[in-house]
């Protein structure tokens, strides 16, 4: 009974609505049997009846929403528990059903699903940096739980920015910015190329309406002529493929408008000089067979050397696969060229989501897995969670990472190593290894020695010479271009001032309270650190050896009949006074980019604020003013 009701579901002979139709053919056909049908439309019913009361801004009903979500889930050929969420993805917040109704109507995956999709729609972008940081987390972490959830929050925001119009404009806007800002660099990093130039040029479309319709109107005036020209050269290619009995699907492809934008404004040309205006696409089925094809290609037209590029060989880092080729056609105009299998044409466009179904297939796995993506996030995550990373750093460095591309180096055994364009040996090092990075004393580039903060090229060799005595130093974090470098090398830095300052501050105490021979003072502050408002005598070290708590202070609250003795003696001094006035004793002056650091000043000097002043670094005594 089911096979007749697949066949007529599949022939749109079925007295089914159409989105459950579509649905259904856009399955993958394994997924394709009875239980999975009955589970959907069981979705699909319960959807449209909690929403029934409901209306979008269009005026249409709030249904066709989670319609058109599922649908797009469908597309991107995710598993049943995915389409089934995405229909209830908005039930939660918007109607009476809790994520126990969901569990026992269905299962715990997709309640799970639910919740996570629901709890990422409370988080905001658009607010001040530092909550915007700590939104990014949360939704790293939710992530890294489940990446459908992100996959259902990407057919949410494509929907919803396709139906933009109808919302008032600063809400359009609003959402807008809040897609470029978080949507389209994620999807960049997830892979999900088509839904990123979707959503860009949605963006481009509420933002900058009038540069969208220029182009529009320019790339449907050109239409004809650059058919025709596409369709001469892809002939002699179609030909040669056939005679070689390859299978392929040849087409010229379009070029999304924000990126045709891009390039515009990126080399200062016109809509008429941009050559990539010219691109096609072939598909194939075995890997052999993008190389014949790209054999054929060269044979019939000149490659441009520069713009080969091999992924298939060496996959992008967030999976992408395929062979990039520009060549020149006898009228001296250029066409990229991308050749590539069907199943890596369904990575470029969908990304992890295509991943997702083979993630407990071994077959498939080799290293552009999911859990490679995982890790990635993983990775980063753990990283910037550390404590001492402020929000707005997050932020920064996190945009850095998901907006770079890559370059390819080698290490001395020739494994492959990727990192970001304007790495330096020492990111290399941290790449390899955290210790590595710690006590990298030198590198070799081609067998050449070279500084540290030498720039890698794509295919360099590169050996790290470390030291055991060698340790980060604060210039580097000037060069290094990786999240895990800067990180490190900035824990590292604190760390290291840290345990300085508590050194310094224990020195100084002591040397003082030995002078005014009253060492019983220490014992005071180790069973009373509370005195002065800190936990530890640690910490009174710390803020001691940092110069946030004096010396005097100290012997004023644990000793006040010191204090007036000390008083005494220093207004012997009218200068000095003058000077303990002006200057607000030592912390008046800023060493730029250093906190926990120890500032006197020499007894030969007497600055002033406003003064120009000159420091030294002295072991034990921090800077010397
Ligand atoms: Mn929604």
């Amino acid at each position: 009974m089911i096979t007749d009701l697949l066949k007529k579901i599949r022939s749109n002979k079925s007295d089914y609505p159409q989105g459950f139709s579509a649905i259904i053919n856009n399955l993958e056909e394994r997924d394709r049997n009875e239980s999975n049908v009955s589970l959907i439309w069981k979705a699909y019913q319960l959807s449209a009846k909690i929403h029934a009361d409901q209306k979008r801004t269009s005026g249409e009903p709030y249904f066709t929403h989670c319609e058109s979500v599922a649908i797009i889930l469908s597309k991107w050929k995710i598993d049943v528990d995915t389409v089934i969420a995405g229909l209830l993805h908005d039930s939660i917040e918007d109607t009476d059903i809790s994520k126990e109704d969901i569990s026992l109507s269905f299962n715990k995956d997709v309640a799970t699903l639910v919740e996570g999709v629901t709890k990422l729609s409370g988080i905001r972008f658009n607010s001040k940096k530092q909550e915007q940081a700590e939104n990014f987390m949360k939704m790293f972490i939710s992530m890294a739980k489940d990446i459908r959830v992100i996959i259902i929050k990407f057919a949410d925001r494509l929907h919803n920015m396709s139906t933009i119009k109808y919302l008032q404009e600063d809400k359009q806007n609003r959402i807008a910015l809040e897609t470029k800002e978080v949507y389209v660099p994620l999807a960049h990093r997830l892979g999900m190329n088509n839904v990123k130039n979707q959503l860009e040029d949605l963006i481009l479309k509420t933002l900058e309406l009038d540069k969208y319709n220029d182009i529009n109107q320019k790339v449907n005036n050109t239409k004809s002529e650059r058919e025709r020209f596409i369709r001469s050269f892809i002939q002699p290619i179609k030909k040669e493929l056939n005679d070689f009995d390859i299978n392929a699907d040849v087409f010229g492809r379009a070029k999304h408008y924000s990126s045709i934008l891009g390039k515009m404004v990126k080399r200062n040309k016109s809509f008429e000089e941009i050559y990539d205006l010219f691109a096609i696409r072939i598909i194939v089925n075995k890997v052999s067979e993008c190389y014949a094809t790209l054999g054929i290609i060269h044979q019939n037209y000149n490659p441009f050397q520069e713009r080969f590029k091999d992924y298939i060989a060496r996959p992008k880092r967030n999976g992408y696969q395929s062979i990039h080729t520009t060549v020149f056609t006898d009228k001296g105009r250029m066409v990229e060229v991308q050749i590539r299998t069907s199943d890596m044409d369904e990575t470029a466009e969908i990304g992890v989501a295509a991943h997702w179904k083979y993630k407990n297939d071994k077959l498939h796995n080799k290293g552009n897995s999911l859990d490679y993506q995982i890790a990635w996030l993983r990775e980063i995550y753990e990283l910037l969670k550390s404590e001492d990373t402020s929000a707005s750093e997050i932020l920064e460095l996190f945009k850095i990472d998901l907006f770079q591309d890559e370059i390819y180096v080698y290490t001395p055994t020739g494994e492959l190593i990727e990192l970001k364009p304007g790495s330096t040996p020492v990111d290399f090092a941290y790449h390899v290894h955290s210790e590595v990075g710690m006590h990298c004393k030198g590198a070799k580039v081609n067998d050449k020695i070279v500084p540290l903060n030498h720039e890698l090229m794509n295919g360099d060799y590169v050996e790290i010479i470390t030291s055991k005595n060698k340790s980060p130093n604060h210039s580097w974090l000037k060069f290094v271009q990786t999240t895990k470098a800067k990180t490190h090398i900035r824990r590292w830095i604190k760390k290291q001032e840290h345990e300085q300052s508590v050194a310094l501050g224990k020195d100084i105490l002591e040397k003082h309270l030995r002078k005014i021979n009253n060492m019983n003072i220490l014992k005071l502050i180790k069973s009373n650190p509370q005195l002065v408002g800190l936990n530890s005598q640690q910490s009174v070290y710390l803020n001691v050896g940092s110069g946030k708590l004096t010396v005097d202070e100290i012997v004023s609250k644990y000793c006040p009949e010191e204090d007036s003795v000390i008083h005494q003696n220093k207004a012997n001094s009218l200068t000095k006074k003058f000077f303990d006035l002006a200057r607000g004793r030592s912390k008046g002056v800023v060493v730029d980019g250093l906190n926990d650091i120890m500032l006197r000043f020499a007894n030969c000097c007497n600055p002033i604020p406003g003064d120009d002043i000159i420091g030294y670094l002295t072991k034990g005594q921090g800077v010397t003013v």
